[in-house]
């Protein structure tokens, strides 16, 4: 059956009043808060454990994600995993979600690529990101590329500026913007591209130190 495209402003309106994980995932999953539903498989909502001391905050899910209903289990999320086992990261210490829960796509002959999420989809889908960090209260909050930093701290954001340098935000009392893995991946094709490599894999590591830090 096709979905219809008649959406409510924003999230806000499908939060359920019990806000433990749990409940809010099963509530993200009939969300119409944007479009960007009708053209999707399901909501990506966050994975982790509740009392992660650490979350990650991606852009949104790719094809691969989409099908799975998990966050970061693509191509992107495989290099992740490879760069948190280098860095020291246990992945299953941590909390991983996006910034938007549906994959925005558009068609390119069979394949479905990935399309930017609009500054109003990403301010629509906010109250689900709020509300994971919220519940988790985690210690460290990393945003993982510019959409993740825009949908917290506001499109004046600037990830040239700012990423690698740890700062105090309202989500939590260390909080880091870097690369995207996607970004990273993209790099790798690219002369030049180990750089951005390199960078990353130095800020996952200051991560790290961090988490090991009481
Ligand atoms: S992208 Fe976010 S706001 Fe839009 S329908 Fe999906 S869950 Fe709701």
């Amino acid at each position: 059956m096709k979905k219809s495209t008649a959406t409510r402003a924003s999230a806000a309106d499908f939060l359920p009043r019990r806000r433990d994980l749990h409940s809010l995932e099963k509530a993200a999953k009939s969300c119409e808060g944007c479009p960007l539903f009708a053209n999707a498989t399901q909501t990506v909502f966050g994975a982790g454990p509740a009392d992660a001391r650490a979350v990650f905050v991606g852009e949104q899910p790719g094809d691969v994600e989409d099908r799975q209903g998990e966050p970061f289990v693509g191509p992107a999320g495989r290099l992740l995993d490879q760069m948190f086992a280098a860095a020291g990261i246990d992945r299953e210490e941590i909390y991983v979600t996006n910034a938007v829960k549906h994959f925005k796509w558009k068609p390119a002959g069979k394949r479905r690529l990935h399309a930017k999420p609009s500054s109003r989809e990403i301010m629509a889908c906010r109250p689900w990101l709020e509300a994971e960090l919220e519940e988790i209260e985690p210690e460290v909050l990393v945003c993982l590329g510019a959409t993740a930093a825009q949908s917290l701290f506001g499109n004046s954001f600037k990830l040239t500026q700012c990423r690698g340098q740890p700062f105090a935000s309202d989500w939590a009392e260390w909080t880091l913007a870097t690369y995207h893995p996607s970004a990273v991946l993209r790099a790798m094709n690219v002369e030049g591209g180990d750089e951005i490599r390199r960078t990353f894999a130095a800020d996952l590591k200051l991560i790290a130190a961090r988490l090991r830090h009481d």
